[in-house]
């Protein structure tokens, strides 16, 4: 069907988030080998893909395309459906779009479960065949692979970890229910924990930095963030019993705060034997886990 055969030449993994676009070209064993950012243009999707096209084309031959996208993704016939970072990309025909441009064979999947398969292949070696990837951002996402592979649900909507309830008469979260795990570790959640403590003017960085010169509400923060996090992995392990469990996104560069609140709540919160089992740790490639994740999944369709 199409020209090139798989895994000849590199293949290629596409991250689309709301700001900016990765474009890399990936090995066969998940090492990124060439890379461009572009940003995210507010205008039609198309000339974005157009875009995206052209700088592909740059790197030469390749034999398959992953694209990895925030939002809720058709992966069988790889159609973006909607996307709440991008409101204007409703419906789009992605595969379809790039198997056409490019005549190799493309795969789209939701940017968790591209990070999970990164991030299994990348930190895990293949090695840990249950296995989770919760992505801390603006949002906290999460991916789960089981016996060695991608478990998407029934109508591909699971792994959605941010939105476990963790206080049903919490916050209103931006799902429309409330109390969930997103709205108080999420990056609005963490901004939110802050105003209520007095710090004003803040990002989750700015925090991170305060608490590293010893800034006691910010130490504050990221305490109630690791607790409240706990409760979250407490959860997952005792129904998973997942063999490894890593972090990525942004707020995870904040490990070294979270690391110790984390690990001493979560004896709390997980039963003991699963909890000495598994393995958890931060990404050691959270920027490009999404790009690699997707350019390897493409290989798992033949
Ligand atoms: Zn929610």
């Amino acid at each position: 069907m199409f020209k090139n055969s798989i895994g000849s030449n590199g293949v290629c993994g596409i991250d689309i988030g709301g700001t900016k676009i990765l474009i890399a070209k990936i090995s066969k064993t998940g090492i990124l080998k060439r890379s461009i950012m572009l940003p995210m243009s507010d205008g039609n999707y198309r000339k974005v893909l157009e875009k995206i096209i052209a700088e592909i084309k740059k790197f030469g031959n390749i034999s398959a395309v992953g694209i990895s996208i925030a939002g809720d993704v058709d992966g069988k016939k790889g159609i973006l459906r909607y996307s709440p970072n991008l409101p204007k990309w409703r419906n789009v025909k992605l595969k379809q779009y790039f198997e056409k441009k490019l005549n190799v064979p493309t795969v789209v999947d939701n940017d968790a479960n591209c990070a999970v398969y990164g991030s299994y292949i990348i930190d895990g070696k293949r090695k840990y065949k249950n296995f989770i990837t919760v992505t801390l951002g603006t949002g906290v996402g999460g991916g789960i692979i089981i016996d060695g592979k991608l478990y998407r649900g029934s109508t591909g909507s699971a792994g959605e970890i941010g939105h476990i309830t963790v206080n049903p008469g919490g916050p209103k979260c931006s799902c429309g229910n409330r109390g969930c795990l997103e709205s108080y570790i999420g990056t609005k959640g963490i901004i939110k924990t802050a105003t209520g403590l007095g710090l004003k003017n803040i990002t989750p960085a700015i925090i991170a930095s305060k608490s590293m010169k010893g800034n006691r509400q910010a130490i504050r923060v990221y305490e109630k963030f690791s607790e409240y996090l706990a409760v979250g992995i407490g959860s997952l392990i005792n129904i998973f019993n997942p063999d490894m469990i890593t972090f990525s996104g942004g707020v995870s560069n904040n490990w070294d705060l979270i690391e110790k609140r984390f690990f001493d709540e979560l004896q709390k919160r997980a039963f003991k034997t699963p909890l000495e089992h598994v393995k958890i740790i931060k990404s050691k490639n959270p920027e490009n886990l999404g790009a690699i994740g997707a350019a390897l999944l493409s290989k798992t369709f033949k």
